[in-house]
């Protein structure tokens, strides 16, 4: 009989990595990701499965939270076979990389600072390092490409379907032989919102007969994209036809290239006063690249760009600035500047910087484009901090800030339910990735949809299937 347990994005929206053992001794991994914000003490120690017996790592997108254990998985004796989409492949690689960047930042200044009290040895080494990565990169990768099966052994197939999350993002069906009969079942990962500009809408998935289904906003339905659009564009006009300067802070990977094709918009229409736009970080620079090179996975919208200009996200006014130099340059544009710098928090990069120069300034607006968790800097001007710290100095908060919420690459309860109910032969669905009040309330709305029980994973708990 076969069984899948949970070690990770159960009852908690990191760390997703699921344990699926198959009749004939297959073990596969769906996603090894990182435990993050209050749950990443769960990174340390080992894992509670042998990575030297997986046979498959079957990756759903690059997102930290579903790849960022895979160097531990190899420490730790992993030597099979990694499944994912090649964009999947090149987005993780930015994205593994930042990580280990910042946690060898962080672990010098923690060093330094237990040095100075003789407790240096207490100190934690990093998850993984530089070296790590490139060990994660030597081993096998397959490819799938989406909605052709992939045969990864005999009575083992897996098909990977586009999930509109992120670039090269998917939902996995898995269909593997039970005493001889077929059966399926798939993993969501992380599934995107409709009406995105740049990612095209989720798949349809169906068939299958179990579904492991990620809950974030499982208890709630966004705001319209149409309304969450036009305020970010209101925020822009007005602050540029005041002579004002706009700061928007954003994470690299898929909200930085939603907001580029937004602006793209705007200067198509002659929607935008005369400005000049600096997307001010490497990191989402580097992203961006790999967005372009796989634009025929992209909406139409970004396909249509790329047919007229070559490129997807470029544009007349728009700068790259991934140098030092030409990003301290910035400085001196003194008005009608847009700068879309990380961190998405605020919690380091260069947006810093920008802040420091321009937070003081009335006629300034800063829009926050994305969650802001708590402890965070940006959580605290959303709170509507009037002092920050910025590199052990006190600034004044007289720009605007502005919080427009309604960007999500996730499907909310809505489109979760949709999606599930048009699902051929489910009888059964079980609830990952999501917060359990959350999960609580798409549950009950699932089963009286559906008209039959779901489940909700607990961490570690073996399901039998
Ligand atoms: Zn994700």
């Amino acid at each position: 009989m076969a069984t899948i347990t949970s070690h990770g994005a159960a009852g908690v929206v990191t760390g997703s990595c699921h344990l699926l053992e198959i009749e004939g001794g297959a073990r596969i991994l769906i996603d090894c990701g990182m435990f993050q914000g209050p749950e990443q003490n769960q990174n340390d120690g080992p894992f509670a499965f042998d990575p030297g017996e997986i046979d498959y790592l079957l990756v759903t997108h690059a997102h930290l939270d579903h790849v960022g254990r895979i160097p531990k998985l190899l420490k730790e004796g992993f030597t099979g076979i990694i499944c994912a989409t090649e964009a999947t492949r090149d987005l993780a690689e930015i994205i593994l990389l930042d990580s280990a960047k910042i946690m060898r930042e962080d672990y010098e200044t923690t060093y330094k600072k237990a040095q100075r009290r003789g407790k240096e040895e207490d100190v934690q080494l990093p998850l993984y390092d530089e070296d790590d990565l490139e060990a994660a990169f030597d081993l096998v990768w397959k490819y799938p490409e989406y909605d052709n099966p992939l045969k990864l052994r005999e009575g083992l197939t897996v098909t990977y379907r586009n999930a509109g999350h992120i670039l090269g993002s998917a939902f996995i069906e898995i269909s593997y032989l039970e005493r001889g009969v077929e059966q399926t079942i798939v993993f969501s990962g992380d599934i995107g919102n409709d009406n995105d500009m740049v990612m095209p809408d989720l798949s349809k998935c169906l068939q299958a007969n179990t579904l492991y289904v990620e809950s974030t906003y499982g208890d709630r339905n966004h705001k319209s994209v149409e309304e969450t659009i036009s305020e970010f564009k209101r925020i822009i006009i007005e602050t540029l036809n005041d002579w004002g300067n706009v700061l928007i802070p954003s994470f690299a990977v898929e909200r930085t290239q939603e907001i580029l094709c937004l602006l793209k918009e705007m200067h198509d229409r002659k929607e935008l006063p005369q400005c000049e736009i600096f997307l001010d970080s490497p990191m989402a620079t580097r992203a961006t690249e790999v967005y372009n090179n796989y634009s025929e996975l992209l909406s139409q919208k970004c396909q249509d760009y790329k047919e007229r200009d070559g490129t997807v996200f470029d544009f007349e006014g728009l700068t790259f600035t991934p140098e030092a130099e030409a990003s301290k340059a910035i400085n001196d544009v003194d008005r009608r500047a847009i700068i879309i710098a990380g961190s998405g928090m605020c919690t380091g990069g260069r947006i810093l910087h920008h802040f420091k120069h321009r937070l003081w300034n009335r006629k300034n607006a800063v829009i926050f484009v994305g969650y802001q968790v708590v402890g965070t800097l940006g959580r605290q001007m959303v709170d509507g901090a009037r002092w920050v710290k910025i590199y052990r100095e006190e600034i004044l908060v007289r720009a605007s800030i502005h919080t427009v919420n309604g960007f999500s690459a996730h499907a909310d309860q809505s489109a979760i339910v949709e999606w599930a109910s048009q699902i051929k032969d489910l009888n059964r669905i079980f609830l990952i990735h999501g917060e359990e009040d959350k999960q609580v309330i798409l549950r009950s709305v699932l089963e009286n949809v559906l008209e039959q029980k779901v489940h909700i994973v607990k961490p570690g708990e073996v399901i039998y299937l």
